[in-house]
């Protein structure tokens, strides 16, 4: 599997771009920059974008990518996918004719260049060429983590979420994992707005690692760019040798 890291961090900063990876060249995992980091051509491959909640900074770009696809008149469309309430916050609260156009109806409503998905909790689906299950994780609004499997190599991906449970629970036992695609958002200093938030500082996150099934490569991901070198010293003590912070514009094979 190979999965391509389009914005790593959470918000926006001078050559920080917010969260979205591209899996197998089809497939955005989140989805907070798109042309930002990508091709024309490369945008037109795109099929799916499996959203795990409706952040802005996970979402963003595909305000953006509708809009490329709209003007490129390939036939090219991609299909907004995940959980239910997800799906419907895009669906109604941003591609509603206000906020952004509804181009689930553009240029025609027979041939759109947005479509919709919504996904059941908890079940294996297939997406594409990959198998994917969103399960709950424990974020201010609906969030799901996903294990996304393509039949050989898997990850398992956070979403953005706080000290969870369901996740490591659903993933123990799978074959072919082969890493663990975690957020961290704040320094340890600011542990009571992670707590608010839910997000996770690498003190919290040192104790999900005992919480997860097996001994995976840890990436990390949603660093907030103010806080980046902070954090990466945090990390560092955390003292695991199985934790590193994701680089942007990297392609990782897994
Ligand atoms: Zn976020
Ligand atoms: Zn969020």
């Amino acid at each position: 599997m190979k999965i391509r890291v389009l914005g790593a961090f959470g918000g926006e900063g001078l050559g920080h771009r917010p969260s979205a990876f591209l899996v197998n060249d089809r497939t955005l995992l989140d989805a907070g920059t798109v042309s930002g980091a990508l091709t024309v051509s490369e945008q037109l491959a795109i099929e799916h974008a499996l959203i795990s909640h409706s952040h802005l900074d996970h979402f963003a770009g595909l305000a953006y990518l509708a809009e490329t696809l709209g003007f490129c008149e390939t036939g090219a469309a991609v299909t907004i996918t995940g959980i239910a309430p997800v799906v419907d916050t895009l669906r109604w609260g941003v591609f509603n004719n206000i906020l952004w156009p509804d181009f689930s109806k553009i240029p025609h409503a027979d041939v759109p260049v947005v479509k919709y998905r919504t996904l059941v909790e908890d079940v294996e689906q297939r997406l594409g060429d990959l198998w994917v299950t969103p399960i709950q994780v424990n974020h201010t609004v609906p969030t799901t983590g996903f294990i996304i499997h393509d039949g050989s190599t898997g990850v398992i991906y956070s979403g953005d979420t706080g000290p969870t449970e369901a996740l490591w629970r659903a993933a123990r036992g799978l074959q072919g994992l082969r890493a663990v695609i975690l957020e961290c958002a704040f320094p340890n200093r600011l542990g009571p707005l992670a707590e608010v938030a839910k997000h996770l500082t690498p003190a919290l996150l040192g104790r999900e690692l005992d919480k997860m099934p097996v001994n995976l490569p840890v990436l990390i991901y949603h660093v907030k760019p103010q806080f980046h070198e902070e954090i990466a010293e945090e990390l560092e003590r955390v003292g695991s040798d199985r934790v590193a912070i994701l680089d942007q514009d990297r392609t990782y094979a897994v």
